[in-house]
């Protein structure tokens, strides 16, 4: 089929520097061309630039029958093959960024749009379904670059939304208009909103019948009127060598919806009575999209902490030690086993009544609950095997300065064969992932990216037939069913 999207990674980039400044750093407003936010506005770039790239061509193109060739990061999963190939893509992608590639959240909210329309509007008659295929029209058409906004700041935690003191702690709908929606709130973590086009708007929890006005879905350009953004921006930036991993950087924001109007074309679902049950329902399908999408990427992260513990083992000439062999294994171990979750997930994956796949519950809750916990063990990993140099490396001024570089180099070599300059590289990488503000977002992101690890444990739990398992332990202890 025709090759139709012709979006160029500086298309988009030239797309984003028009935005409107509602970006706030440090207490003041930006353009979207500010330095702070380039690592991750390129690595967008990226993903679009990427198509061409014989390596990635068949993972990343994927053909439509509206619009010929479209990207993966707007496609609607039709078959296991699609699952599959986008948790590839994620994996490689992060491969080559030495981190996340931050297009996944996006599509993970297409995907359960998909499906959160088309039974809303079977269930209430609104037409939210034909909605959301127009607004997926402009997504394949456009190739477009979007975030996922569904972590509300949630106050106190033992209180449900409509218990809260303050009762905008949760996003909520404050005004039906017969043109569209006010919506006061916020939503915080969100990574990435400030280079994406679009933010993706979705419910965070189960919710009750007296919590209607907090199941609201809906999509906004990032620059819309009344959204603000509070942008904390963090980058591996070299003074005095490129690298690919110096170019990787982050970019979290804390959105304000300050009573927001939504247009009723950008509805998804508006807090009518009733809503509630699908509000919830968005929720969970979101995570588990995105849940889906970490056994792509975090196998990816392990890989690159198992590359780096290998390499530092062989620099420092350890590498054939029983205790460094070992601990490569638990590594591969990690990886690959994120990995099979998420292949599982696919290939048990079910067909809605949308159209839409939906990948298998538990393997994808258990895939992403092993790679949340292992994650911390994994960098323990590292830093055993490296030593204590990624804490106390002295600055690249000071390494590469004419009177005390020599002094360093000679003094911070380890294998006769391995260049002092490499050495230096090497712990400079290490030194970001261990002990560089990135390296500790990355961390907590880890953990609670997708939920936090109970919520997986609820998930996992509930998908799974405990009683089962009851009956066969009955039948094995010769325990005669009561
Ligand atoms: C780097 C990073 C990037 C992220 N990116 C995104 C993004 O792009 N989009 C997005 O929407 N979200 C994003 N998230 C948010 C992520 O999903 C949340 O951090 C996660 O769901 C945990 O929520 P929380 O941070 O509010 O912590 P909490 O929910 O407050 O969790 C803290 C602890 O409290 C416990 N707890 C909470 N409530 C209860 C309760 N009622 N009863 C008992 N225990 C409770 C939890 O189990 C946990 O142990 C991101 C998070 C991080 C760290």
């Amino acid at each position: 089929m025709q090759w139709l999207l012709v979006k160029t990674g500086n298309e988009y980039l030239q797309k984003l520097y028009q935005m409107k400044p509602n970006v706030i750093i440090d207490g003041k407003k930006v353009k979207r061309d500010d330095p702070r936010l380039q690592a991750v506005a390129q690595i967008m770039a990226l993903t679009l630039d990427k198509v061409e790239d014989p390596e990635f061509k068949d993972l990343l193109n994927v053909e439509s029958q509206k619009f010929g060739t479209i990207s993966r990061f707007t496609n609607i999963h039709q078959s296991v093959d699609d699952l599959l190939k986008k948790q590839e893509l994620t994996r490689k992608l992060c491969r080559e960024t030495g981190g996340c590639v931050f297009r996944c959240m996006g599509i993970d909210a297409m995907n359960a749009l998909s499906i959160i329309t088309h039974r809303a509007e079977a269930m209430t008659g609104q037409p939210y379904n034909q909605r959301f295929l127009k607004y997926l029209d402009y997504w394949q058409e456009n190739n477009i670059v979007g975030s996922c906004a569904q972590t509300d700041p949630k106050g106190n935690r033992a209180l449900r939304p409509h218990e809260q003191a303050d009762p905008d702690l949760y996003l909520r709908v404050v005004e039906h208009r017969d043109d569209g929606i006010v919506v006061r709130g916020a939503k915080n973590h969100i990574t990435a909103a400030a280079v994406a086009e679009e933010i993706i708007v979705l419910p965070t929890r189960m919710l009750t019948p007296e919590e209607d006005q907090y199941a609201v879905a809906f999509a906004v350009p990032g620059d819309w009127d009344g959204v603000q953004l509070v942008t904390r921006a963090s980058s591996h930036k070299r003074e005095r060598f490129a690298c690919p991993m110096g170019e990787f950087g982050d970019v979290e924001n804390f959105i304000i919806f300050d009573d927001a109007f939504i247009p009723n074309d950008r509805v998804f679902l508006s807090g009518r009575k009733g809503e509630h049950a699908l509000g919830g329902f968005a929720a969970l399908l979101f995570a588990l999209y995105h849940r889906h999408s970490y056994t792509g990427c975090k196998p990816a992260s392990s890989e690159i902490i198992l590359g780096f513990s290998a390499l530092v083992s062989e620099y420092n000439g350890i590498e054939d030690k029983t205790h460094v062999q070992s601990k490569l294994a638990d590594l591969i171990s990690v990886s690959e086993l994120v990995y099979a979750a998420g292949i599982a997930a696919a290939h048990k994956a079910s067909k809605d009544e949308s159209g839409t796949m939906i990948p298998d519950a538990v393997f994808c809750n258990v895939g992403r609950k092993h790679a949340g916990k292992s994650y911390y063990h994994e960098l323990e990993i590292l830093s055993d095997l490296a030593g204590g140099l990624p804490a106390t490396l002295p600055h690249e001024e000071d390494f590469y300065d004419e009177s005390i570089g020599p002094l360093l180099q000679k003094y911070i070599k380890r294998k006769e064969d391995v260049s002092s300059e490499d050495v230096y590289k090497l712990y400079r990488a290490l030194s970001d992932i261990l002990c560089s503000s990135i390296g500790g977002v990355t961390a907590v992101a880890g953990l609670h990216g997708g939920g936090s690890p109970q919520m997986e444990d609820i998930a996992i739990l509930k998908g799974y037939d405990v009683e089962l398992r009851k009956r066969i332990a009955k039948h094995l202890a010769g325990i005669p069913e009561s």
